[in-house]
């Protein structure tokens, strides 16, 4: 049904059609189906050129309007009754971790297919285009950065610094696997204006799957910062030095990490701390620790938690180091600020999910996406959907078809009435 000029009016835009979406969302798997029953799609490959190619051909087929930018970003575009209007756009990526899972990028993608042939099939007319976007390389698997060609189009990184940008092997270039797998287009890349950006995805952590709840209205993402840090002591003989003289930097790297883990209660919400890294000098077995660098990954939504966070920690570290006689050397490796989405558009999404009477709960997002970049040039929301057991980056991914089909009927809902019908 079409609604009213208000939108006030109640009731789905056009019908979700879950089977077609899941059916797309399998077909797409095939390509770089791994035999653990995951996916393995990474950027600018030959398996992402014949998945892009595959989306590409159910975009023409849909009468969408198919446009490939500088960095290989493919747009989709159902033009509105107002062509010149800034676009709502939706989308996600198409290339996935070495042994990742179907849905982390894809559903994003074919949910945004999805609303396009719903909208086709109940002949709604937008006033705004509405448009689909694969946005290149977001894993950043090989190479560096992870989104950067969202972070172009937001301006938030250099176009030929990105197409510069070498893989891991150092053998090629960003841009030279674009012009190889035939999507080095010509259309610029951002610098215009952009109505909204939605983008749907699994939540790829635990919280909306515990709680049954359907819908995450997402808030925005974590700030993160980064830091190394090295422990120096004295090395000895295992055999010979008592315990009462020793500096074993090991001990003391080991009291400090656990004090950070203990940090992260002391915060409400708790932020995440981890230490995924660990270098011991000499790393020998009989020989007492000398020196040992570790690395600590901190994230919280909230920027001034961030920084309370950053000052208890670096007090933590060197009353810990003082105590046992211990060097202390702490760097700050990265700091990326929080994502605040724009409150329109997260209230668009709890809107849309109580028109069509599903639980919602608002949420924040653990990980980085495209929408983190979108936020920057364009008000900006995410549509979250549980994921089994909050399992992603990984083949046993999983979801269930009824969810992503009622994220769908969100995104549809809110991308349309955003847009305006006629
Ligand atoms: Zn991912």
């Amino acid at each position: 049904m079409a609604v009213s000029d208000s939108g006030t009016a109640s009731g789905p835009v056009a019908a979700v059609d879950g089977d077609r979406l899941w059916a797309a969302l399998m077909e797409m798997a095939r390509i770089g189906a791994t035999p653990g029953g995951g996916v393995g799609r990474l950027a600018l490959t030959d398996l992402d050129r014949d998945g892009r190619d595959l989306f590409v051909s159910w975009c023409q087929e849909a009468s969408l309007e198919v446009r490939i930018d500088r960095m290989g970003n493919i747009r989709a575009r159902r033009p509105g009754t107002k062509p010149d209007a800034p676009p709502v756009m939706t989308g996600s990526h198409l290339d996935t971790q070495p042994l990742g899972g179907k849905f982390d990028g894809a559903y994003g993608v074919l949910a945004g297919l999805e609303v396009m042939r719903a909208l086709n099939d109940a002949a709604v007319e937008t006033r705004a285009p509405l448009e689909v976007v694969v946005w290149s390389d977001e894993e950043g698997v090989r190479f560096a950065g992870g989104a950067m060609a969202s972070a172009v189009f937001a301006g938030r990184f250099g176009l030929d610094q990105a197409l510069a940008l070498p893989d891991r092997e150092g053998t090629t270039t960003f841009g030279e696997e674009l012009a190889r797998i035939g999507y080095d287009g010509d259309a610029p890349c951002g610098g215009e204006p952009v109505s909204a950006f939605f983008e749907a995805q699994i939540e790829q952590g635990p919280v909306l799957d515990a709680a049954g709840t359907p819908i995450g209205a997402v808030l925005g993402a974590q700030g993160q910062r980064c830091y190394l840090v090295t422990v120096t002591g004295e090395e000895g003989h295992a055999g010979t030095l008592p315990m009462d003289l020793r500096r074993d930097a090991m001990v003391g790297a080991a009291r400090m990490i656990d004090a950070l883990n203990g940090l992260a209660f002391e915060f409400e919400p708790n932020p995440v701390i981890t230490t995924g890294y660990l270098a011991v000098r000499p790393n020998s077995r009989n020989t007492i620790p000398g020196q040992v660098t570790f690395s600590i990954d901190a994230r919280h939504p909230d920027d001034a938690t961030m920084t309370a966070i950053d000052a208890q920690l670096r007090a933590v570290l060197k009353k810990t180091a003082d105590q046992a006689g211990l060097g202390l050397e702490l760097t700050q490796t990265s700091a990326r600020d929080a994502v605040v989405f724009d409150p329109a558009c997260v209230q668009a999404v709890r809107d849309a999910a109580d028109r069509l009477g599903v639980a919602w709960r608002d949420i924040h997002s653990g990980a980085g996406h495209d929408a983190c970049n979108l936020a920057l040039c364009a008000p900006t929301g995410m549509i979250f959907v549980p994921c089994d057991d909050g399992i992603s980056h990984n083949e046993r991914e999983a979801a269930r078809p009824e969810n992503l089909a009622t994220g769908c009927r969100i995104l549809l809902d809110a991308m349309a009435r955003w847009a305006g019908t006629v």
